[in-house]
């Protein structure tokens, strides 16, 4: 006889994914055990993770909600001839926030701590062998119920078919209070550089401000001096130039616009892994959580279907997103990508941008995100052309 599984969820990724799986199931399933693995020493890297809160399920509120960090009631998006409020309320997570409330799932403090729950394991990378085992650090084979791959985006060069959005932001402390009270979550410059590059503003309360300097580009390469350049500028017009630097996040997010091959791994995968991500947003908060709600709440014999059916019914929206990213990168001129965005802004109103933000935008969306007055810069023949030219699907 199979001796029976060690736990019921092995989770492989200690990340945002493999994290928010953790929250979605202790809370849902409350008897269930939980396995999580993170490589490297500490759970939930360096990050700020933000989010429109249109884009949560409601069935997520429960376990999501604690997590939240920061809220605002709207945000700002600032460009040539353009400024507008959107009334839709964002907010943030933090990486430190994340992780305490998981290690709390562990045991120790917090109303959620229940101990022997989950257990996690930190500064071991770990192999999945098979949809139910995984062997640690080389030697122990541990079986699951089910694994979960959470591992993140594959390590390697970078493969055809993809833009780059690269960021690097800085945390400040202000001597004297930060001069906005919402999100500016796009500020563009006039002189754009070479490819769209933008500002994002996130007052995390009266003297702290995250400055993240973001560009759109063919590489993954930061340009560090005009972040630097953007950021001292900001710094100077709100008064706070002789801010303290308290924290530096930076990254690159991949933007394909070429269908990703199956994720042929041998477990079922979240994430950045499984391709759970807004690929024309970079925004992973959507479907991560829908993500753990869909492993969390499924009949455990039905995970890989149900979880497979979601995906399929998403497969149009993913294709979509793919179709923009080609827009930006292959049928637009880099000195006028940032005119696609502002035309977003322009012309379409709050429920179809927080449609949009939450991957669950409309056939009309859609339409209208591209088609209409003014004109999003799409050249018929230049658009048919690109086909030629275009590189086939993109190894995971
Ligand atoms: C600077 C920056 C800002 C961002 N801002 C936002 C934002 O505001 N909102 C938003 O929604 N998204 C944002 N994103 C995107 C978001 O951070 C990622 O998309 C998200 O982290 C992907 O989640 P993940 O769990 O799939 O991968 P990760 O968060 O990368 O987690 C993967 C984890 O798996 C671990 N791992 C890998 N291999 C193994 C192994 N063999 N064994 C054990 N562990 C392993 C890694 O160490 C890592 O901790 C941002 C990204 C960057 C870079």
């Amino acid at each position: 006889m199979k001796p029976a599984p060690a736990f019921d969820f092995g989770i492989v990724g200690g990340g945002l994914q493999g994290c928010l799986v953790a929250h979605a199931v202790a809370w849902h399933q409350p008897e269930a055990t939980i396995l999580l693995l993170e490589r490297t020493d500490e759970l939930c890297g360096n990050h700020t993770w933000s989010f429109h809160e249109t884009d949560l399920a409601e069935g997520a509120r429960g376990w999501f909600d604690p997590l939240i960090t920061h809220r605002w009631p709207g945000y700002r998006v600032s460009f040539p001839g353009l400024s507008r409020r959107v009334g839709i309320p964002y907010a943030t997570i933090t990486a430190d926030r994340l992780r305490e409330a998981t290690l709390a799932l562990v045991g120790g403090t917090g109303p959620a701590a229940r101990p022997g729950r989950l257990v996690a394991r930190t500064g071991e990378s770990c192999e999945i062998l098979s949809p139910t085992v995984v062997r640690l650090g080389g030697a122990d084979d541990i079986s699951c119920r089910v694994v979960i791959d959470c591992r993140g985006r594959a390590a390697g060069g970078s493969p055809g078919g993809v833009g780059y959005q690269t960021f690097i932001g800085h945390e400040y402390e202000t001597a004297r209070r930060w001069p906005a009270a919402e999100p500016t979550v796009m500020d563009v410059p006039v002189d754009q550089a070479d490819g769209f590059e933008f500002l994002y503003e996130l007052p995390l309360g009266p003297d702290r401000v995250l400055l993240e300097y973001t560009r759109f580009h063919e590489e993954p390469a930061c340009d560090e001096t005009r972040a630097t350049e953007l950021i001292a500028t900001r710094l100077a017009e709100a008064d706070a130039a002789s801010a303290k630097l308290i924290r530096t996040e930076r990254g690159c997010l991949p933007m394909p616009y070429v269908a990703a091959s199956r994720h042929d791994g041998p477990a079922l995968a979240g994430g950045y892994a499984g391709d759970w991500y807004h690929a024309a947003t970079g925004y992973s908060m959507p479907l991560a959580v829908r993500f753990a709600e869909l492993v969390a709440r499924a009949r455990p014999d039905r995970i890989n279907a149900e979880v497979g059916s979601a995906a399929a019914r998403d497969g149009l929206r993913r294709g979509f997103a793919r179709f923009l990213n080609r827009l930006l990168f292959c049928l637009v001129r880099p000195a006028d990508r940032w005119k696609i965005f502002r035309r977003f802004y322009r012309v379409l109103p709050e429920p179809r941008i927080a449609r949009f933000y939450a991957h669950r935008f409309t056939f009309t969306d859609a339409a209208r995100i591209v088609v209409g007055w003014p004109p999003a810069g799409l050249a018929p023949i230049r658009f048919a052309r690109s086909f030629v030219s275009l590189p086939r699907a993109v190894p995971t």
